[in-house]
């Protein structure tokens, strides 16, 4: 099996259901595809494929000394659309101790990171909207805009994020103005690579140029392991109400809990609540609690702590495995943060596709994310994703082995 085949657009629906105009354009995640593709695997295989914490950073003992405290009739009830009390006051709290201080006016809470992009698509996209998408992007973030019908305006990143300069020009050409523009300014998935201070600004500029709102999709800022810290768009603008900032917990806490936040101008606040009254009425509220109180026990700053440093070792050893094992057959990017990093591969290797490189790679025993994957039109069939997060130095030495030797089986084909 491969990965495209459980992409969901890669089967059509049968032609004479009533299907609404918007269902040719709701694609399926590859990315998402592989966890159920590498779940019905039962070889070994090393996972550089989902951006998910490792199994041991994820406070498992907390977590269950909390539920057995918070789970009661009230935590198992409907809540607040808005989020819960308890979790809405400890973020604010917390964050308030941060360089991203929060408005507790401008706050939602929501079902994880995806939520808030689909509500940001939901309340700003007509369909025919540009939208504006790094090139390459965290496609699951493409395909909401996707699904609210928008037309893509790709434009590549370099080692400084968002080659923002170049948008005037991209602009001028697609006819239009954008009405959004989807941006990861940390530590960006796929790529590993951060948006400077400078660009920050002029996109800042550009965006009240063109009247677009900025969608900030930030789950890995908190995860800086090295560098300088840079303000983010809300420091920089703060109260901006064209900033649509999305944050989660998936990253720091954990996925499966689906707990996020938003970040937005009130009034836009007040459509989040009513888009998320016809949507999912409140935020799963047993998870709001484990994370409140995670949070009020003091235990997110050391947690976050303990993240970096781990990520770091995690991250350099990655680097040296890659450099010692494949050397100049390839290039990587070297992210300041987050789980990414981006390889891409030279020379006589540059003819492999990794596309079909991932069906070799799988039966090797090695999992990653091809480089159409993470795409909108499909390009980078040169390059893939890894997570570097999830592995153990240990294991990931293991993973780049296969990895080679998967390529050499390539390359021989
Ligand atoms: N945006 C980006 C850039 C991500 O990497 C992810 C998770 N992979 C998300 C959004 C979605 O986050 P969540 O799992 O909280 O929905």
């Amino acid at each position: 099996m491969t990965l495209n085949s459980l992409d969901a657009s890669a089967t059509s629906p049968r032609a004479e259901l009533p299907l609404a105009d918007r269902a040719a354009s709701l694609v399926g995640s590859v990315i998402d595809s592989s966890t159920s593709l590498l779940a019905s695997q039962t070889h070994d295989i090393v996972r550089f494929a989902m951006g998910s914490p490792a199994d041991e950073a994820v406070p498992l003992e907390v977590f269950r000394d909390i539920n057995a405290q918070v789970l009661d009739h009230s935590s198992l009830t409907y809540g607040a659309t808005e989020g819960e009390p308890v979790l809405l006051n400890a973020l604010v709290d917390y964050l308030a101790g941060t360089s991203d201080p929060v408005d507790p006016e401008r706050i939602t809470i929501t079902a994880g990171g995806m939520q808030g992009l689909d509500l940001a698509c939901k309340i700003f996209i007509n369909p025919g909207d540009l939208v504006i998408v790094e090139s390459p992007t965290y496609t699951n973030g493409s395909a909401t805009a996707l699904s609210y019908g928008a037309e893509l305006l790709e434009v590549p990143v370099d080692q400084d994020g968002l080659i923002v300069e170049a948008l005037p020009e991209l602009v001028a050409a697609a006819g239009r103005t954008p009405k959004a523009i989807y941006t990861i300014p940390n530590f960006q998935n796929p790529s590993g690579v951060t948006l400077s201070l400078p660009r920050r600004q002029r996109l800042l500029e550009l965006a009240h140029e063109w009247n677009a709102v900025i969608i900030d999709d930030d789950p890995y800022g908190l995860l800086r392991f090295q560098g300088e810290d840079l303000p983010s768009l809300q420091a920089l603008s703060p109260g901006d109400p064209l900033l649509f900032s999305v944050r989660t917990f998936s990253k720091i806490l954990a996925p499966g809990l689906r707990v996020g936040w938003v970040d937005t101008d009130p009034a836009v606040r007040q459509l989040v609540i009513n888009a998320k009254q016809a949507m999912d009425t409140c935020t799963n509220v047993p998870a709001q609690h484990l994370v409140a109180e995670f949070i009020r026990r003091g235990g997110l700053d050391n947690h976050l702590a303990g993240l970096r440093v781990e990520y770091k070792r995690r991250k350099d050893a990655m680097q040296q495995n890659l450099r010692r094992h494949l050397g100049s057959r390839i290039t990587t990017t070297d992210p300041e943060g987050g789980f990414f990093l981006w390889l891409t591969l030279q020379g006589e290797d540059a003819r492999i596709s990794t596309q079909k490189l991932f069906e070799t790679a799988l039966a090797e025993g090695v999992a990653f994310i091809p480089g159409p994957a993470l795409s909108a039109s499909g390009k980078f069939d040169d390059a893939l994703r890894l997570c570097f997060a999830s592995t153990t130095p240990e294991r990931a030495e293991e993973g780049i082995l296969r990895l080679r030797q998967a390529m050499d089986r390539e390359l021989a084909a």
